[in-house]
């Protein structure tokens, strides 16, 4: 098999950094000890994991410039000199290759292929990687959820979501963030009949419950029970409506006004 084989099997492990920020470790098809690693927020986490395995560092992925993301990637650069590659509109000094919306990242050693999607909406340059049915998309899609509006406009984000929930249902999803179970009582309050989101937050609390994550996700399972995908569907919208107290005409007036109702979403004490 050719080792840049974009539908090759990976092997993707998930790195705890902080409280609730995953690392994904990447290990190819090709050299079976090389990784790379996408949004190192912290360096021991993946030196530790490097040492204990016997692994090899090819390279560094970055979604966006928030510190929970970049914070490990200077330190991770210098003990391996691998490459850091990221998004070629935002400020972060330890990126060496900066990468932009249709470009392809071509990691030889691991026999890693990814492209790269312009995701705006959280951050203004937030990129996602995309290859081998994976998509590692920072803070821009989380399970059942997506990322706050720090610096780009609802309709960007909107537009980033749409672009990600056209890839294939099959595509396996690893997000920045573990917020599966909050995420699901927000969905949960606005769509109350949808079967798939209280299957679901029943899966999500007894993995967290055992301290497993709930990801990978997959984009099928997203356009399911993610009300930020679902601002097509009349449930949604109706739900929307009536939170806002007037008639919504367009899907980003919905994504809008989903949006601002989960910034000051309290899950009920159960
Ligand atoms: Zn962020
Ligand atoms: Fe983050």
């Amino acid at each position: 098999m050719h080792p840049t084989n974009k539908t090759a099997a990976i092997d993707v492990t998930p790195l705890l950094a902080f409280s609730d920020n995953y690392i994904w470790l990447i290990r190819g098809p090709g050299d079976c000890a090389g990784t790379v690693v996408v949004d190192p927020g912290e360096a021991r986490p993946v030196i530790e994991t490097l040492d204990t395995h016997g692994l090899r560092l090819h390279a560094i992925l970055l979604t966006h410039h928030h510190h929970d993301h970049v914070g490990g990637a200077a330190e991770l650069a210098a003990r391996y000199a691998v490459p850091v590659i990221g998004p070629a509109t935002e400020d972060i000094a330890a990126r060496t290759r900066a990468v932009t919306g249709g470009d392809t990242v071509l990691l030889e050693e691991p026999g890693l292929r990814f492209t790269v999607l312009d995701t705006p909406g959280h951050t203004r340059g937030h990129i996602a990687f995309h290859g081998h049915g994976a998509l590692f998309c920072g803070d821009t899609l989380f399970s059942a959820g997506c990322g706050r509006l720090f610096e780009g406009t609802a309709g960007q984000m909107h537009d980033s979501l749409e672009r990600l929930a056209a890839l294939p249902g099959s595509t396996k999803v690893y997000c920045g963030h573990e917020y599966t179970v909050d995420n699901l009582h927000f969905a949960r309050a606005v769509e109350p009949e949808n079967t798939a989101v209280r299957a679901y937050l029943e899966r999500a609390d007894i993995l967290r419950s055992s301290g497993r994550p709930t990801l990978p996700s997959s984009l099928e399972l997203e356009i399911a029970v993610n009300p930020f995908l679902r601002c097509g569907q009349p449930a949604v919208r109706e739900s929307a409506a009536r939170r806002a107290g007037r008639a919504l005409a367009t899907t980003v007036e919905v994504f809008t006004v989903v949006r601002q109702w989960k910034d000051t979403f309290k899950r009920a004490l159960t």
